[in-house]
């Protein structure tokens, strides 16, 4: 067994007690939240092997999630490529419309055993905010989100449905006024009301906890394709593909392959315009090591440790760092990591909505571009997954726009 291999399947025991995938990951924040996370990290560990959360957990998965999701076998997108077989696991069919809620179902019932009252949240694309919003409304726990002023205004369905259930939006109009920023004023407001809030983080990203127990909450997607692959298939898959913001849905779909030598992975990143800096948001083209709330990771930083503009046709994908445990498994040569540039996913999105009656969330397009890349290069025996992580709804009116589509007259 080579080295990568060998070291792949100990990444079964990662991260260490302080939350290192090797170099990456740890706990990089300020001494008030040291408590909070700690407590957290405590009570998802206890909740993790107690038969009686994980019940409650799949009971909720189930009856209000809508889980499991298909494994779908894309037969008309199989032929028009002409190679590999195609399967969509279809995230995009669970409530709110993406893999988020696995997450935010989790964390709000280990909120509720925390005894918090109270649940804040960001949001780039607004997926993780109604999914928050969502599980808040449905255990009556008060609500507040905050989301950049520029993703408020391109994912304005989302505010208007987190508003319907109840949440506080705020819109943040510092710096990018994007996803970043999102993250600091959540960071703020849990430092000074951490006795009565939970801050449910919507990515494998962020302070020990957060990665592990975010990637624990979505292998539930990987654990149901394995199973499902080896019903339909009879064996397992050649190749898993899915787009990479933080990276939960990527994590989540590759991890319970990760002990499978023959089962390749490739992330896509946000190609955006092109890789030139502050034109896209692929940390693993023109990134480097750094610290950026409350993990060590590749960042999309100058050359003076500043953070860099980013820029995605999906707000989903658009943030300047990537979770630790996708850096680790780059580092040993595990994943491969690619990009899509925003034409390249737009591209897919039209495709995918014609040739298959799914309209994919414009994260999930660029796991689609890069099926579209690979499928015809690779033989009809071989399988390929792909992760839709959600449906393509919330950027129908963003996606006309740009495609030129005129209203009828
Ligand atoms: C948030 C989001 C993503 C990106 O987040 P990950 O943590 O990388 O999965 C991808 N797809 C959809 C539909 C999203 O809402």
């Amino acid at each position: 067994m080579s080295s990568a291999l060998a070291n792949a399947s100990a990444n079964a025991t990662l991260p260490d007690a302080h939350g290192h995938f090797g170099q990456f990951g740890g706990r990089y924040v300020p001494e008030t939240l040291m408590h909070p996370l700690l407590e957290l990290e405590q009570e998802y560990f206890r909740s993790q092997h107690d038969p009686a959360f994980q019940q409650e957990l799949a009971y909720y998965l189930r009856e209000f999630c809508g889980r499991p999701t298909p494994l779908y076998y894309a037969e008309r997108l199989t032929k028009e490529l002409g190679g590999a077989k195609i399967y969509l696991k279809r995230e995009d069919l669970l409530h709110t419309g993406a893999h988020k809620i696995n997450n935010a179902i989790g964390q709000i019932l280990l909120a509720k055993r925390m005894g918090k009252t109270r649940i804040i949240a960001e949001t780039g694309a607004g997926q993780h905010g109604v999914a928050t919003a969502t599980v808040s409304a449905m255990f009556g726990l008060q609500c507040v989100i905050y989301m950049g002023a520029v993703d408020c205004e391109r994912q304005a369905l989302n505010v208007y449905r987190m508003k319907m259930l109840g949440a506080e939006v705020v819109s943040v109009k510092a710096g990018q006024q994007t996803l970043k920023e999102a993250v600091n004023e959540a960071m703020r407001d849990w430092v000074t009301n951490v006795r009565s809030t939970h801050y449910i983080l919507g990515t494998a990203y962020g302070a020990h906890p957060y990665p592990v127990m975010v990637r624990n909450f979505q292998r539930v997607i990987g654990d149901e394709a394995r199973r499902q692959i080896l019903e339909q298939e009879e064996r397992l898959p050649d190749l898993l593909i899915a787009c990479v913001g933080g990276g939960s849905n990527a994590i989540g779909l590759f991890y319970p392959f990760l002990g499978d030598p023959t089962v390749k992975m490739v992330g896509v990143e946000a190609g955006g315009l092109g890789i030139q800096p502050e034109q896209h948001a692929a940390r693993f083209q023109g990134g480097s090591l750094g610290v950026l709330q409350g993990t060590r990771s590749y960042i999309l930083q100058d050359a003076h440790g500043q953070i860099q503009l980013t820029h995605s046709v999906s707000a989903g994908l658009d943030y300047a760092a990537v979770g630790p445990e996708h850096a680790w498994l780059r580092d040993q040569g595990r994943v491969d990591y690619t990009y899509a540039t925003d034409d390249q996913a737009l591209a897919a999105f039209v495709k995918l909505a014609r040739l298959e009656g799914i309209i994919p969330a414009l994260e999930s397009s660029h796991a689609v571009a890069e099926v579209i890349a690979r499928a015809p290069r690779m033989s009809p025996d071989q399988l390929v997954i792909v992760n839709l992580s959600g449906r393509g709804d919330k950027d129908v009116a963003q996606a006309a726009r740009k495609l030129g589509l005129q209203l009828p007259e």
